[in-house]
């Protein structure tokens, strides 16, 4: 068998590899970071998880936990890193995702089948070829697809996950638990319902990445919405979704509350959670007021604990996590790309107006 390009060095691309090399099948996977960045990672590693750190369910009484365990019989690499990394989140596989993305670098640079190149294709080599480059893949190849497969074929995904310092949860008034007594790898904060609906009432009118009328697109990605988006479907979506408190009663009562943000450890350390379910394209500044909002998560909430006052929603783009307003967008064609939301939308049709 000749050599195989695959372009992209993320989780499929770099599952790719090590499937073929473990078959004999040498490999030359083409990884345009660290030279090239897309927006959303930031790092030179391999299978960078740019969102939420869990891959899903992993019992087998779910379709994704039994593919799990399909992928694991089958001598996963992703599964396996997974399985090394993992942190505490009840039945979910959450990883740890600087060990995880290390421990996929380590293992595909080690392996002598794999030639690891940091380039960009910037257009279809010859011979067989695996398209891995992902939903943020870089523009000339993408172009180059277009044109193969014609704009209505291509669509993106895109998301930005709000992460909060472990030291800036007020623990007195958030509470661990998961839900109906699993363990409580999850901490609750608590929501009543005259600050559940302050709290939809800020989401939903507050500044987006993506202007409010681009979301009557009817390709919004349902399985994983914009929470604000959810919220402006009905003042009970989010109370029936992701915030649901079911199962989730407050400590020495037997009272669930109205509603509940859950967060999950995004960490080893446990020094990092993320808002279960709290995908969203508010711009960096509102992510931080209308986030800073849930109880437990409040600016004044540390001097109450004595902790420090870094509750600050932290997103996955880069100009997010360095501080910088990640909705302002300097490129119109991009913008709507790499700070939107979960969306898919061909990647020929215009971008909304900035
Ligand atoms: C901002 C964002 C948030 C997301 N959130 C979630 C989530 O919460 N849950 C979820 O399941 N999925 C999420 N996704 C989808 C996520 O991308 C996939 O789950 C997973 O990363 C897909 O793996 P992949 O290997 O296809 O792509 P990626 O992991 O993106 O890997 C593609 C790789 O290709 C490289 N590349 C791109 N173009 C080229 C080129 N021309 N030449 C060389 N290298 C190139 C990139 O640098 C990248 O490393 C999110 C995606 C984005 C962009």
């Amino acid at each position: 068998m000749p050599e195989v390009t695959i372009i992209g060095g993320g989780l499929a691309g770099s599952e790719a590899a090590w499937q073929l090399a473990g078959r004999g099948i040498p490999v030359r996977l083409y990884e345009m970071r660290p030279h090239t960045m897309t927006p959303a990672h930031r790092t030179d590693r391999l299978a960078e998880i740019v969102c939420s750190n869990s891959l899903g369910a992993d019992g087998t009484s779910s379709p994704a936990g039994i593919l799990k365990r399909e992928l694991r019989s089958l001598g996963s690499l992703i599964l396996r890193c997974a399985d090394e990394s993992r942190v505490p989140a009840g039945k979910a596989l959450a990883v740890d995702r600087e060990v995880f993305a290390a421990l996929v670098t380590e293992r595909i640079e080690s392996s002598p089948l794999i030639t690891v190149v940091r380039e960009e294709c910037t257009t279809l080599p010859q011979g067989p070829v695996i398209v891995a480059a992902g939903p943020l893949m870089a523009p000339a190849l993408a172009e180059e697809l277009k044109a193969m497969a014609g704009s209505a074929y291509l669509s993106f995904f895109d998301a930005i996950a709000p992460v909060v310092t472990s030291d800036s949860i007020d623990m007195t008034r958030a509470y661990r638990k998961g839900r109906w007594g699993q363990e409580g790898d999850y901490i609750n904060c608590p929501l009543d319902r005259e600050r559940y609906e302050a709290f939809v009432t800020a989401l939903v009118a507050a500044e987006r990445v993506l202007p409010h009328d681009f979301e009557d697109s009817p390709s919004w990605f349902e399985g994983c919405l914009p929470v604000e988006v959810m919220a402006g479907r009905g003042k009970d979506t989010l109370r029936f979704g992701p915030m649901r408190p079911v199962g989730l009663p407050e400590p020495g009562t037997d009272r669930e509350p109205y509603a509940v943000v859950q967060l999950r450890q995004d960490n080893r350390e446990g020094t990092l959670y993320n808002l279960v379910g709290f995908q969203t394209s508010l711009r960096w500044g509102e992510q931080e007021r209308v986030f800073r909002m849930i109880p437990g998560l409040e600016p004044g909430s540390a001097s109450c604990t004595g902790t420090s006052t870094s509750t600050r929603p932290q997103c996955s783009t880069p100009a997010s996590a360095s501080g910088t307003d990640g909705g302002t967008s300097s490129s119109p064609v991009r913008s709507p790309a790499l700070r939107g939301t979960w969306r898919a939308r061909p990647w020929g049709a215009s971008p909304p107006p900035a």
